[in-house]
């Protein structure tokens, strides 16, 4: 784990103006124009960005295709692909540190859970990915004796890999390692408010050995690089993760341009659903209460609608009080704070806005709903709760992502499904039980990419993630995943 000593050392590191990665090096945006980075720590601007372009992206995306075309990559041995992604997995994780505090500085996510859900879960992840590469085999179809049928797997060519602010080394990895290791040539758009490690992870990649034009990193605008990216013609697919509207509008782009494959991991309105029977309540209410509140809510599968059985409400809603009352929020850089600051000021009044709109339809305001530590000049928000919510009402159907939990209350089992499917998302959930029937029977009936029981959240890289419903298609994660990054081809031999 990294020391409160390191941090402050790498809090005060000079980070200046930074270009856009192309083709190997950091070279300036076609404009000259760049973006101002505003920490949600304190509120102030910190480095800048270049505010890459479409004349910048189709850069990239030439380079990309050069680089598939020349086959140095694309058309390597597995072993060598191997070999530079289990150095670039190496080189991550001996830069934790820096990449931790640089990323935690861009976007506020609170460091004790930054550091491991970022660097240390992106070098897993390529790691991961780095070992599968010569584990994947080719098929020979079941023909008759005169014919052979052979099936090739193949990498697609370009792809482009956009990805959100919250957690962008770990969703970044997520896609960027398998579609490396299956030998495609990619073009990161990062979030414009947290693109900072993303460019150092692309330096990384680099100095472990991978061939210039394999990686690169356009910064900018979502609504001019992002487009630009999913209307280009020579990008094969896009791998997204990000709000509904934007996954819309990637799918508008692929029709209007070259039909390239889109991959969309979306929202979430994720149902935690706790029965009478949960074997410890005070266990179920310490996780429930990390699985909306850390990262101040800024998590895909945060547990935001918390449904408990009425025989145990009063019991276990004292609980959650308590365990949201112990979580310190402050300063993101502090290893002794559990919960680091919203993103941004403007994701801060967005959030406020679904308390007040809570609040007029009615919900009750358990904790929370205000700012907090306005003089740090930064934006942070006190964990929230609101009781007495309604599927009629804003807070029960659409996301916050940020720190606002509203719990309802049930009766039987089948009340429970239906409220837990009463939504167009199908992201993640949650069910607390100590009968196996119980939990069984939940992990079929609940329309969502998983179910937990008797925890929330914690998958690692060998299970697949992704949604159902408005939440999505296409896994991250897991050997499934890598499928998505290679085409399959068909030879049909007489012999
Ligand atoms: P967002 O959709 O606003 O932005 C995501 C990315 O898309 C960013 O890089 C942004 O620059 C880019 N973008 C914006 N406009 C674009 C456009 N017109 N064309 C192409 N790209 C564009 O999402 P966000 O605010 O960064 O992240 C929060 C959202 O992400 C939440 O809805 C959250 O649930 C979701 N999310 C989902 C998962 C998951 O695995 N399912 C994980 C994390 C976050």
């Amino acid at each position: 784990m990294i020391s409160q000593n390191a941090i402050e050392t790498l809090r005060k590191t000079e980070i200046g103006a930074q270009g856009l990665f192309i083709d190997g090096v950091q070279v300036e945006a076609t404009s000259g124009a760049s973006l101002p980075v505003t920490s949600p720590i304190d509120g102030r601007p910190f480095a800048s960005i270049a505010d890459g372009n479409a004349a910048d992206i189709d850069r990239a995306v030439k380079s990309a295709r050069k680089a598939f075309e020349k086959g140095s990559w694309s058309r390597a041995t597995p072993a060598f692909r191997k070999k530079v992604l289990t150095k670039f997995a190496e080189l991550v994780e001996k830069h934790a540190d820096e990449l931790a505090v640089l990323g935690v500085r861009d976007n506020g996510t609170e460091i004790g859970m930054a550091y491991k859900a970022e660097p240390l879960s992106a070098a897993g992840t390529i790691r991961y990915y780095a070992e599968a590469i010569d584990k994947v085999y080719g098929e020979i179809a079941p023909t008759a004796e005169n014919v052979l049928g052979l099936i090739h797997k193949e990498p697609l060519g370009v792809v482009g890999v956009i990805v959100p602010w919250n957690f962008p080394l770990m969703i970044g990895a997520w896609k960027i390692a398998p579609a490396l290791a299956a030998g495609n040539c990619v073009v990161v758009k990062p979030p414009e408010i947290a693109s900072l490690a993303l460019l150092r992870l692309a330096e990384l990649a680099s100095e472990a050995g991978l061939p210039a034009g394999v990686l690169n990193v356009v910064t900018g605008r979502g609504a001019v690089t992002g487009e630009a990216l999913g209307l280009h013609m020579d990008v094969d697919a896009i791998a997204f993760t990000g709000s509904g509207p934007v996954g819309r509008r990637l799918l508008e782009y692929s029709a209007r341009s070259n039909l390239k494959r889109v991959f969309l991991e979306l929202g979430g309105k994720s149902p935690n659903i706790v029965f009478a029977d949960a074997p410890d309540l005070k266990q179920a209410a310490v996780v429930s209460a990390n699985g909306i509140f850390r990262n101040s809510g800024q998590v895909c599968v945060a547990g935001s609608r918390l449904l408990v059985q009425s025989a145990v409400y009063d019991r276990f809603m004292d609980e959650l009080l308590q365990a949201t009352m112990r979580l310190k929020v402050g300063d993101p850089l502090d290893l002794a704070n559990d919960v680091g600051a919203v993103s941004s000021a403007e994701q801060l009044d967005k959030n406020l806005g679904f308390v007040a709109r809570a609040t007029e339809e009615g919900a009750r305001l358990v904790t929370g709903g205000q700012r907090m530590l306005t003089e740090t000049g930064g934006s942070y928000m006190a964990p929230t709760i609101f009781e007495n919510v309604t599927q009629d009402m804003q807070l029960a159907r659409e996301e916050v992502f940020g720190p606002v939990l509203g719990v309802m209350r049930f009766e039987t089992e089948e009340e429970a499904v239906r409220l837990a499917n009463s939504t167009v998302y199908g992201l993640a959930s949650a069910v607390w039980t100590a009968n196996l029937s119980t939990a069984h029977r939940m992990v079929r009936a609940i329309n969502a990419g998983v179910v937990h029981v008797n925890t929330y959240g914690g998958a690692d890289i060998t299970v697949p993630l992704g949604g159902v419903k408005q939440s999505g298609f296409g896994r991250d994660k897991s050997l499934h995943a890598l499928e998505k990054y290679l085409e399959l081809k068909a030879a049909w031999i007489a012999l």
